[in-house]
């Protein structure tokens, strides 16, 4: 079995490869398919958010390619394993360097070791001849999986924190007392509209087809048989699930 340089299998057969959403965007890279293939697409889109956009308008980003190392007649690099990119490739032509400004350098580095915790090596770090637009992966596959599985509960982590809070005592009193405009029943109704109620309108404040869009809630995801269509404390923290933070629920 032929051998990447990073210890990896060349990969002949595309059937092994995946194709990786960047980031937020519409681009797509075909990488490996397990965790080291993951791990540099994850690299990929903390690139396009965090130093430079990796633009749609040229073709300049490459993944996998079955190539020997350039200047080697028999090792095969590690594009050839598919987790290994070039990004950008016309704005860091190999062998230039200083095509990155130095927060780039900074930040670029401290990814690498604290983000990717050197699983990552990247050719701004090539001292014989720079290659800036090439990242590769150069741990094994169960250093890849546990950065990886870090990264991932770190975006969760921060994604929660983003999320609008809501204050359940004050979203049952606003609900008994018929309140008009109120923010917590506003979140709650955005919830169900993104369930799929899509009659329900974002007013803050909660009316009898709330409760019936709730009842058919409760009947389907909580499997009640005899729903009340009042925001308990289940069917909030379902509806809540991934929408927003609910404060004061025991
Ligand atoms: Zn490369």
């Amino acid at each position: 079995m032929a051998l990447a340089q990073n210890g990896y299998s060349v990969i002949f057969d595309a059937s092994r490869l995946k194709t990786y959403r960047i980031g937020d965007s519409r681009r797509t890279l075909d990488l490996r398919n397990d965790a080291s293939g993951a791990l540099i697409a994850d690299f990929c889109g903390w690139y396009d958010a965090n130093i430079e956009p990796i633009d749609g308008g040229i073709y300049d980003d490459w993944a996998h390619a079955v190539r020997k190392i350039v200047g080697s007649a028999w090792e095969y690099s590690n594009h050839s394993a598919a987790n290994a990119v070039d990004l950008n490739a016309t704005q860091h032509p190999l062998g230039l360097r200083w095509t990155f400004k130095a927060w780039q350098y900074a930040k670029l580095r401290w990814a690498l070791r604290f983000r990717y915790r050197g699983c990552i090596r990247h050719g701004i770090d090539y001292h014989d001849r720079p290659d800036e637009m090439h990242a590769e992966i150069v741990a094994g596959l169960e250093k890849c999986a546990a950065a990886l599985r870090r990264v991932r509960r770190r975006e969760i982590r921060k994604r929660r924190a983003k999320l609008p809070k809501l204050y359940y005592g004050n979203l049952l009193v606003a609900v008994k007392q018929g309140q008009r405009n109120n923010r917590n029943v506003r979140l709650l109704q955005r919830a169900l509209r993104s369930e799929g109620y899509k009659g329900i309108e974002v007013t803050g404040r909660w009316r009898p087809d709330d409760a019936e869009a709730l009842k058919q809630f409760e009947r389907k995801e909580l499997k009640r048989p005899h729903p009340d269509g009042e925001p308990g404390p289940a069917s909030v923290r379902a509806l809540g699930r991934n929408r927003y933070r609910i404060r004061g629920l025991k």
